[in-house]
């Protein structure tokens, strides 16, 4: 089954005669554990289709599939994802532990499990000597691992990743683009993964949807979308 369709997906933004078609009827199914690319110019569309996979953007028409359930109506707690954001989003008051733990407390989890997720989690990102520090105790990619972290400890179905690089320098863009290499080799969770960035897209690409205008241009392998005319 895949974890991801998207069946003739379409977005407006507006109402009437002023809506204005940001999405064209995009198609695709993506399988578990890939991890997808979705690249493309600046305003082709790229975040406002992860945005609809996320729940944060109504989908105007077409559906939506995560493990087989169609989410069109579902809140974005309800549709077993996590998104990583550009910027990290991290409460600054609250350690790395609490920031990590945050959402999984609002759910209810039980605290041992709460412990126990967020212990693996810092294993995987090396944080586990920084979980009683702010972020502001924190350099830009330790940070970005705690904001990975808060993802991971959700144990989700699909990861969603929206520009988590672009802020940060080319030295760091580096390591952790590694980084987010290295979670999927472990963890094998499905990726959706949002950069206007070429270079980004053909590293970390299994397969990679190429956005223009609204379109999905061409879906494929890194080699497919690169050698075709
Ligand atoms: P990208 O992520 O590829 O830069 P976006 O998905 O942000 O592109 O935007 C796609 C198009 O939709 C752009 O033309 C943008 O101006 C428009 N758009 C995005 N968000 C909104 C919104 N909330 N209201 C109206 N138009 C929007
Ligand atoms: P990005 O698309 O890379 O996230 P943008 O600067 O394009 O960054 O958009 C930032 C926010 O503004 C997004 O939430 C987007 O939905 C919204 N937005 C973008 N374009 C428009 C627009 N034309 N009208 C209203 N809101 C917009």
């Amino acid at each position: 089954m895949a974890a991801i369709t998207l069946k003739n997906v379409i977005k407006r933004y507006g109402k009437g005669a002023s809506a204005n078609q940001v999405i064209h009827g995009v198609n695709a199914e993506i399988a578990d554990g890939e991890f997808i690319v979705i690249v493309g110019p600046s305003g082709c569309g790229k975040s406002t289709l992860l945005r609809m996979v996320a729940g944060l953007e109504e989908i105007s028409d077409g559906t939506i599939s995560i493990g087989g359930r169609v989410v069109n109506d579902l809140e974005p707690s309800e549709r077993d994802i996590a998104m990583v954001f550009q910027n990290y989003a991290l409460y600054p008051h609250m350690t790395v532990f609490d920031n990590m733990a945050y959402g999984l407390k609002i759910a209810k989890v039980p605290v041992d499990e709460i412990k126990t997720r967020v212990d693996k989690a810092a294993k995987i990102l090396e944080l586990g000597q920084y979980l009683a520090r702010k972020p502001r105790e924190l350099s830009g990619g330790q940070r970005q691992r705690v904001a990975m972290g808060r993802a991971i400890v959700r144990q989700p179905q699909v990861f969603l990743f929206d520009e988590p690089l672009s802020n940060l320098d080319a030295k760091l863009r580096a390591q952790t683009r590694l980084e987010i290499q290295k979670l999927h080799r472990e963890l094998g969770i499905t990726s959706l993964f949002v950069t206007h960035d070429q270079v980004e897209a053909m590293t970390l690409a299994q397969r990679m949807v190429v956005m223009n205008g609204g379109v999905m241009e061409q879906f494929g392998t890194p080699e497919e979308v690169y050698t075709r005319p």
